[in-house]
């Protein structure tokens, strides 16, 4: 199986083809498929496995298909997609390789995280964004100074679930899903990647989830 088959729009197959990326991993091949059909997925990968590309494409995807809304200068944003992983390191991997795919097209990625000063990402944001990348607590501060808005979501990520508990971010967690103006579970599609499956990260999936997610081991 190639890419080839996985009913990608050319600009993003030139950027993934430009990546070096031919054949998809087991967590592209069989995740991208369940989240292209708009299933909620809890999904037990490693960091190492693509997991980032698998739900990267299919929401950059469908974002493009539908023409998202073009970025532009607004005080508050309201991205399509909120992906959060646990660290800096973690979300800006996520966040470069969201602006490798969706270069050369209408879809525009921030990245947000802690431990430096707001004023250079809130100037960033300001400037267009439909897919927002962030560590839980930078982008509470961003959700609470009024720079993002949540009624636009339609893709909620959690990357590396399993260490956002492990770390004591699951109160922000709890918050950020919770926010004002975040869609019901019912109304996103939300995706979780986790190494493990633990009781805690089950009842964070059962909560989080549609009642009907496929699991992906
Ligand atoms: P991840 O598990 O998402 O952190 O990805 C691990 C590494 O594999 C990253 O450096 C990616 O650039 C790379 N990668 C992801 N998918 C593919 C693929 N289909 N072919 C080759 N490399 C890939």
């Amino acid at each position: 199986q190639t890419f080839d088959e996985a009913a990608l729009c050319e600009s993003l197959k030139r950027n993934v083809s430009k990546s070096g990326y031919v054949k998809p991993t087991p967590v592209q091949k069989h995740g991208i498929p369940i989240i292209s059909a708009g299933r909620d997925l809890m999904a037990c990968a490693q960091t190492g496995s693509g997991k980032t590309a698998a739900f990267l494409l299919p929401i950059l995807q469908q974002l493009m298909a539908d023409g998202a809304a073009a970025s532009c200068f607004s005080e508050t944003q309201e991205p399509e997609a909120i992906i959060v992983a646990p660290t800096r390191e973690l979300i800006n991997q996520i966040y470069l390789e969201a602006r490798k795919f969706a270069y050369g097209t209408c879809v525009r990625p921030v990245v947000v995280y802690g431990g430096v000063s707001t004023g250079h990402q809130m100037r960033d944001l300001s400037r267009g964004c439909n897919v927002l990348c962030g560590t839980p607590g930078r982008l509470l501060d961003m959700i609470g100074r009024g720079k993002v808005g949540l009624t636009k979501v339609r893709y909620l990520v959690l990357d590396e679930a399993d260490r956002m508990l492990d770390m004591g971010f699951e109160p922000d967690m709890r918050r950020l899903v919770g926010s004002p103006g975040m869609p019901s579970k019912e109304n996103r599609q939300t995706l979780m990647f986790s190494a493990t499956f633990p009781e805690d990260i089950q009842r964070l999936a059962a909560d989080f989830l549609k009642t009907d997610y496929l699991f992906l081991a």
